[in-house]
């Protein structure tokens, strides 16, 4: 085994946490805080790649901050206290719900126990701004589309929507977008070998553990899911639940 990084994955950031999917902003302050606490920093997925193939260093600690889905939130909520603490994120953008001259909202993600929180996706403004304070931008798909289900109807249309969300980044962002993320967490070898073809550099998945440098799949990338956690946790169990997921001692 070598060298293994976690990289965190989160979606939705807010004052309430109404399912696990989102994560109050003060529990998120409270992460980022801890981090710096102990020593680590942020590398971009990038970062990780350049390292694994010898064409740059790694700080000692380092970790990956990753989000799903592009929210608003990740604009307004993350994005200031990430800011605050000098680290990056990567935000995996499901390019067709970015919005021109409006929001988007969405139906995939929506469940009764948040309708009283909005969930609209940021605009290519907001990206373009982020972009400019080193946010990594990823795509995860152009409608997040189910791939392993569209890959058994219509795989020329899995195809297109990894490929078209590559191209839809690569328009707004005038970087290459290098990094993929799977929707519904669902991969399989075909979209593997898609996502390879459409030129992208790897994938993330999520899987509950550290992800191993050099004998990771690169397309299979794993990633440590931060859920809200059950509510009503003090700030010290809410630091011990974070330390364990990064694997670190209390
Ligand atoms: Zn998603």
């Amino acid at each position: 085994m070598g060298r293994t990084i976690p990289i965190l994955a989160y979606h939705k950031v807010d004052t309430e946490a109404p399912t696990r999917f989102w994560i109050r902003t003060d529990s998120f302050e409270l992460q980022m805080a801890l981090l710096r606490e102990r020593g680590h920093e942020t590398v971009s997925l990038e970062d990780l790649w350049l390292f694994a193939n010898g064409a740059a260093g790694l700080p000692r600690k380092s970790v990956c901050i990753t989000f799903d889905d592009g929210y608003e939130n990740f604009f307004s909520r993350a994005f200031p206290i990430l800011r605050k603490y000098g680290f990056k994120a990567t935000v995996f953008l499901p390019t067709a719900f970015i919005g021109t001259d409006c929001r988007h909202s969405n139906e995939w993600d929506r469940s009764p126990e948040e309708s009283f929180f909005r969930a609209d996706h940021m605009l290519w403004t907001e990206v373009l701004q982020l972009q400019k304070y080193g946010m990594e931008f990823g795509a995860h798909t152009r409608t997040h589309a189910d791939l392993v289900r569209l890959l058994m109807t219509d795989p020329e249309q899995a195809e297109a929507e990894i490929a078209v969300s590559k191209n839809d980044l690569e328009d707004r962002l005038t970087v290459k977008a290098k990094f993929f993320s799977y929707p519904y967490r669902s991969s399989n070898s075909c979209l593997e070998e898609m996502v390879r073809r459409a030129g992208f550099l790897g994938a993330v998945i999520m899987n509950n553990k550290a992800f191993d440098l050099s004998d990771g799949n690169w397309f299979q990338m794993d990633r440590i899911p931060v859920f809200s956690g059950v509510p009503g946790r003090s700030d010290k169990e809410l630091r011990a639940d974070f330390l364990a997921l990064l694997g670190e001692k209390i």
